[in-house]
């Protein structure tokens, strides 16, 4: 079965590195117009030059995520040039470090607002354009630490646990309009979030945590949110999807 984003129109944020510029790519290739979202303006160009050079359609928006006003005008700029919007993706974010005697409250708020209320920013200013086009896909990216919290990671592994039951309370609430709404959770992932890890810091965490040998790469992500994006996943909702090696099946002892 191929699957298939043709004619629809992709949201995808924290589109210039990593993850999501793995899925922008790959939403693109499969078909899909992409508004390809991001902090920094000229990331968020380089990806989507990247995908009009290989004949596909991009619109570069520069946002930053967790403000409303920001989050509104890239739904109105995508809708403005694509005629409307059938996938969010809610996958820009921030990775802090820090047990809460650790953090300021100003780190707090600013991890809450980056990871978690971006999602619901992105939900509030796309439901309404989905639920003119008749349905959508909203998925997010949370994380492996939103399911079993890490040590050192209390705000980040709060605010994605928080993403996961945002998912579902989306899912509970705009089934009805056909718009699905789903979550990834990654396992660790070589982006530019994980580059400042040593290589062999990171060896030595994933031969004791991950049965598959291998190391996860974007691309293996994107993949996942290609097929949750697509018409092939049209009764899935409300579900976490977790993509991490094998981490979290159980006790694994090598
Ligand atoms: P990344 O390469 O650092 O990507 C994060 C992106 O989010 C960057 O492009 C960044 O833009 C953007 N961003 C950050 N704050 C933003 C804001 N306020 N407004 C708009 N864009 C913002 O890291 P990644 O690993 O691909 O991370 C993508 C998602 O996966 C994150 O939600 C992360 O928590 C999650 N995740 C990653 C891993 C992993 O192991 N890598 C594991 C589990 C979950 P700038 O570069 O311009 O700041």
């Amino acid at each position: 079965m191929k699957l298939a984003l043709d004619g629809k129109v992709a949201i995808v944020t924290g589109a210039g590195s990593g993850i999501g510029r793995a899925m922008a790519l790959a939403m693109a290739e499969a078909g899909a117009a992409v508004a390809v979202v991001g902090r920094t303006l000229a990331k968020v160009e380089a990806v989507a030059g990247e995908i009009v050079a290989s004949g596909g359609q991009a619109l570069p928006v520069q946002a930053d995520v967790s403000h409303s006003a920001d989050v509104q005008a890239a739904v109105d700029a995508t809708t403005a040039t694509y005629g409307g919007i059938d996938i969010l993706v809610n996958n820009a974010g921030i990775s802090p470090s820090g047990r809460v005697t650790d953090i300021t409250p100003a780190e707090w708020d600013e991890c809450m607002a980056v990871d978690l209320r971006s999602v619901f920013l992105g939900a509030r200013a796309a439901i309404p354009v989905m639920q003119v086009r008749g349905g959508g896909v909203i998925l997010s990216t949370a994380g492996t630490f939103g399911l079993r919290a890490a040590s050192n990671k209390a705000a980040y592994s709060t605010a994605k646990a928080g993403v996961i039951n945002l998912t579902r309370a989306i899912a509970l609430d705009y089934g009805p309009d056909q718009i699905r709404c789903n979550v990834i959770c990654p396992g660790y992932v070589d982006t530019p979030l994980t580059a400042g890890v040593p290589p062999a810091d990171r060896d030595r965490f994933l031969a004791a945590t991950q049965p598959l040998p291998s190391v996860i790469q974007a691309p293996d992500v994107a993949a996942l949110a290609v097929y949750l994006a697509s018409d092939a996943a049209r009764m899935i909702t409300g579900q976490v999807f977790v993509i991490d090696g094998g981490q979290q099946a159980g006790l694994y002892q090598p």
